[in-house]
């Protein structure tokens, strides 16, 4: 393994689910839904296989037909107008996107200014690319970012901004005047943004704004989602990007040889999913917000400090009112204590003191799961 990938060997997610499996635990670590997305979509998949469809390598920037879908949804969502042909890409989840983007995007040297704690790939990709991460840390209680600490971390090798929102592993949600503030550096100093924004569907409270609707931003915004977690089928690795043609035109470019095309049959799939009545998506996020409250109470009732996230499906907590202090350490002992795996943040920080007592849970699973892991947890 070469200098830049050192230390990154196997990701927690990888490590605490193996543990789970290996312990019969609960797996309340790694996010994704114990219950698959809607069977019609399911069905939609089938068909594209036994039908044909997809079977054989598929246009590079993906199906025309996925293609115009993104469009139309980020149209009608958020007022947002792509060209299908030219300013939208699919891609193998937003892992893929997000990787495309870095590699697309950074010169070796520059500087990227993420939101810690960040989703694990990122620091990732930003060493792959030979570039230099810069933390902008959101601190508890809140989580939400010091914008003039962000001012203060903007220097000449800045080169861009990664944002997330809704927020792994927080939960926070940006709001407009945050999004405008950001937005007002980003032209005040050129930098280009990458938005990673694959819980937009994901708000309990609040409501998802994307920055690329703002001012000067539309030109220097790489935007990614993904079907993963709206739809309820992480496992299919459908992800996108909506940008200026320069921008998508780049990241195709690194998108070409590290996969060369996303499967295919899929993309059909979820080119109908995005077009699911509004019902399926405000069904969705309410039985999700069932699920967050359901979880945080009995968080809180077993002790934990408990932060309510307003989008995405999991929860941070606080262990120290346990009387712990190591989240490694607690959630390595969480499967033999009482069989439930929850992830460790500090795994997702460099400023690791911020982090060290937070411990994230997710709840997208069926309630009587998250009953039976509340039961546990309230033996510790
Ligand atoms: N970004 C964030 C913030 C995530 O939590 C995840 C995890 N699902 C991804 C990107 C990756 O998405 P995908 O599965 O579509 O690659
Ligand atoms: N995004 C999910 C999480 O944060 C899963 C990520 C993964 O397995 N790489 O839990």
């Amino acid at each position: 393994l070469n200098r830049r990938l050192a230390g990154m060997g196997t990701t927690i997610f990888a490590e605490m689910s193996a543990l789970a499996t290996a312990t019969g635990s609960i797996n309340l670590g790694q996010g994704f839904p114990d219950t698959d997305g809607p069977r019609s979509i399911a069905q939609a998949a089938a068909d594209a296989v036994l039908n044909g469809r997809g079977n054989q390598y598929p246009p590079g920037p993906g199906i025309p037909e996925l293609r115009a879908a993104i469009a139309e949804h980020q149209q009608r969502r958020y007022g947002l107008a792509y060209d299908p042909d030219t300013e939208v890409l699919v891609t193998a989840g937003a892992t893929e996107a997000i990787a495309a983007a870095l590699l697309a995007l950074l010169e070796p040297g520059d500087e990227v200014i993420a939101f810690e704690p960040f989703y694990d790939s990122y620091a990732a990709c930003i060493a792959m690319a030979g570039a230099v991460r810069v933390p902008l840390t959101l601190r508890q209680p809140s989580f939400r970012p010091d914008l003039d600490e962000l001012r203060s971390l903007i220097t000449p090798r800045t080169r861009l901004l990664l944002l997330n929102t809704p927020h792994n592993p927080t939960g926070t949600v940006l709001n407009p005047d945050e999004l405008s503030r950001i937005a007002e550096l980003a032209v005040e100093h050129d930098l280009l943004v990458i938005t990673d924004e694959v819980y937009e569907h994901l708000v309990f409270t609040g409501a998802h704004h994307p920055i690329a609707a703002l001012p000067g931003m539309r030109e220097r915004t790489v935007s990614i989602s993904s079907a993963g977690k709206t739809f309820s089928f992480t496992g299919w690795k459908v992800g996108w990007v909506t940008a200026a043609p320069e921008l998508v035109a780049a990241v195709r470019t690194a998108k070409q040889y590290l996969t060369y095309v996303s499967a295919g049959p899929f993309q059909y799939a979820v080119a109908e999913a995005l077009r699911l009545p509004d019902s399926y998506f405000e069904d969705f996020r309410s039985d999700l917000r069932r699920k967050r409250d359901l979880l945080a109470e009995g968080l809180s009732a077993a002790g934990f400090g408990v932060f309510e996230p307003a989008g995405t499906y999991f929860i941070t907590t606080d262990i120290t009112p346990l009387g712990e202090k190591d989240g490694i350490e607690f959630c390595r002992s969480l499967p033999e204590r009482c069989g439930v795996v929850a992830i460790p943040n500090v795994v997702f920080y460099d400023n690791t003191d911020a982090g060290r007592s937070l411990v994230r849970f997710t709840f997208c699973k069926k309630d009587e799961v998250l009953q039976e892991a509340v039961t546990r947890l309230r033996r510790l």
